[in-house]
C-alpha cells in the first residue's frame, strides 16, 4: 500500500482503499450515558464518511466504536465510567444453565406442545441421540431448532413461525415501529425524543462499507453493517444492529418489542450473534463496551471466555476472577501492568436507568454557541489536546513531532481528487504542538487512530451533507 512518502496524489480510482475521516477533537462529552454526569468522560472524537470493514476492525481492536457515523475512542483515565472493549471467543463459548434455558424456553414457544409431541412420534430420536442431546446443547443447532424452513416435514405445523435474515441497514417503517416500541416502553425515553431521524441517524445507513471477504476456509464472510430482523408469524419483533468486520460480529444495539419481552430477547439476540461469529467463521462477538461501575453492563461479561482490551498495550487479557478483582479494587484498570488507579470519580448510583449502549449516549457538542450549562467555559489545553492529554495508548506529543506526516492524503471542496498534506500551503508554517491548527487537528487523528494506519487514512474536510 502506497501511503506516506509519496510525491503525486493518488488517483480517484485510489479511493476504495481509504477510509475518510474528518477530525473533531478531543473533548468532553456532554452528557454520561452511563451514570447521568455532565462534563466527566474524555474522547477522541471524528467523523466517518466511509470506512472500510478491515480498517474499521482495527479500530475496534483499539478500544473505538462507532455511534451512527460518530467514531470515538475514549480515554479510560479520564472519565467517570471508564470503557472498556470486550470480546468473546465464539469457539470456547460455554453457555450458563440460564442462558441454555432461554433458548428452549424460546423453542418451546415457537414449536408448541403438539408439534413437539408430533415431531417425537415422527422422527423419534435414538437413544444414543437422546443422551448426546441431555448431554450436550449444541449452540448452532438449537438457535436454529425452531426456525422455519429447517424444521422437519411432514406437519403438523408449529404454533408460530419463526425466521431470521440477515438485511441492510436502510430504514424501514416497520424497523422504526420495533425502534419506537423499543425506546419509549423498554428503555423508557421520553416519547418527544424519539424520531425517525434519530434511528436513521443512529442505526441506519452506517459509513460502513458492504463487501464480502472468503475466510481460511474457503467459505464468504459478509462484511458491513446489517439489520439482524427476527419475525415471529410474520412480524418483526427484533432487530439486532450488527457490525461485520473480518475477524468479528460487533453488536451494535439490540432492540425488540415490549410484548416479547418474557421470551428474554436480548440473551436469545447475544446466543444468536456468538452462533454467527462461530457458523460464519468470524470467530470473536464484541458485546460492545463494559463499565465494570454499571450494574446494567455486568449482563455482557455472563456470556464466557470474554477478554478485554487493554488500553495501554492494545493485548486482550482473559477477563477472569482475578482481573475482574483489579477492576472491584480501582477506577481506571490496565491489566498489562496489573495496575489500578484507586476510583476518586467514581459515580453514586443514580435512579436514572443508564443508556443501554453508545448510540444514544450523548456526543459532544461541537459548536461554540451550544445550549450547555457552562459548567466550565474554557477547557486549558491540558486536557482538550489529545497529546497532553495522558490517554492510555497514544503516541507522546514528541512522537508526533518526529513523524513524517507529509504524504497524509486529504480530501477537501477547495480542489479535485487528492491532495498530499505536504501540498497545503500551511503545512509547513504550522507544526503539530500548535492546537487548534490544522496540523494539529490532523496529527490528533492520526496519533488516535495509530500511525501505522496512516496509509489507509484520507482526512476528508469535505463538508458533510447534513452537517
Ligand atoms: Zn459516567
Amino acid at each position: 500500500m502506497e501511503g506516506p512518502g509519496l510525491q503525486t496524489p493518488p488517483d480517484d480510482a485510489a479511493a476504495a482503499r481509504y477510509s475518510f475521516l474528518f477530525p473533531i477533537g478531543y473533548s468532553n462529552s456532554s452528557e454520561c450515558g452511563y451514570c447521568r454526569r455532565t462534563r466527566s468522560g474524555f474522547s477522541y472524537y471524528a467523523i466517518a464518511t466511509s470506512l472500510t470493514p478491515a480498517f474499521y476492525q482495527k479500530l475496534v481492536d483499539r478500544c473505538w466504536r462507532r455511534s451512527g457515523t460518530l467514531l470515538y475512542r475514549p480515554n479510560q483515565r479520564h472519565s467517570c465510567c471508564p470503557h472498556y472493549t470486550l470480546r468473546l471467543d465464539s469457539t470456547q463459548f460455554r453457555p450458563t444453565k440460564d442462558q441454555r434455558q432461554a433458548v428452549n424456553r424460546f423453542n418451546h414457544h415457537i414449536l408448541g406442545d403438539t408439534y413437539a409431541r408430533e415431531a417425537a412420534r415422527l422422527h423419534p430420536r435414538t437413544r444414543a441421540e437422546a443422551r448426546r442431546r441431555h448431554n450436550v446443547f449444541d449452540l448452532l443447532e438449537r438457535v436454529h431448532e425452531s426456525e422455519a424452513g429447517v424444521l422437519k416435514g411432514p406437519p403438523p405445523a408449529p404454533d408460530h413461525a419463526f425466521t431470521v435474515t440477515l438485511e441492510p441497514d436502510t430504514f424501514t417503517e416497520e424497523k422504526y415501529a420495533i425502534f419506537e416500541n423499543y425506546q419509549r416502553l423498554v428503555h423508557r425515553e421520553p416519547p418527544d425524543k424519539i424520531s425517525r431521524h434519530g434511528f436513521k441517524r443512529f442505526l441506519c445507513n452506517s459509513p460502513l462499507e458492504r463487501g464480502s471477504l472468503a475466510g481460511p476456509d474457503g467459505r464468504e464472510r459478509r462484511l458491513g453493517s446489517f439489520h439482524q430482523c427476527y419475525r415471529i408469524d410474520g412480524q418483526l419483533v427484533a432487530i439486532g444492529v450488527l457490525d461485520l468486520l473480518p475477524d468479528c460480529v460487533s453488536a451494535v444495539y439490540f432492540l425488540y418489542h415490549e410484548s416479547i419481552h418474557w421470551l428474554n430477547p436480548g440473551k436469545l439476540g447475544a446466543l444468536r450473534e456468538i452462533a454467527l461469529a462461530r457458523e460464519e467463521g468470524y470467530r470473536w462477538w464484541y458485546p460492545g463496551y463494559y463499565v465494570h461501575n454499571c450494574a446494567k453492563m455486568r449482563y455482557k461479561i455472563e456470556y464466557k471466555p470474554q477478554y478485554v482490551l487493554d488500553p495501554e498495550d492494545l493485548n486482550w487479557y482473559l477477563l477472569d476472577k482475578e482481573a475482574l478483582a483489579l477492576f472491584d479494587k480501582g477506577h481506571y484498570v490496565c491489566l498489562s501492568r496489573k495496575g489500578v488507579t484507586e476510583g476518586a470519580t467514581a459515580p453514586e448510583s443514580t435512579s436514572h436507568p443508564p443508556s443501554p449502549e453508545a448510540p444514544l449516549s450523548t456526543p459532544p457538542q461541537h459548536s461554540s454557541n451550544s445550549d450547555d450549562e457552562d459548567q466550565d467555559e474554557e477547557e486549558d489545553e491540558e486536557t482538550s489536546f489529545l497529546l497532553t492529554s495522558s490517554m492510555p495508548g497514544i503516541p507522546t506529543l514528541a512522537e508526533m513531532e518526529a513523524l513524517d506526516m507529509d504524504g497524509l492524503v486529504l480530501r477537501s471542496d477547495f480542489a479535485e481528487g487528492f491532495v498530499l498534506a505536504s501540498h497545503l500551503v500551511v503545512w509547513e508554517s504550522e507544526s503539530v504542538g500548535q492546537v487548534g491548527t490544522l496540523k494539529s487537528r490532523v496529527a490528533e487523528l492520526i496519533a488516535a487512530v495509530g500511525p501505522d494506519l496512516m496509509g489507509e487514512v484520507c482526512i476528508d474536510f469535505r463538508k458533510r451533507v447534513g452537517a
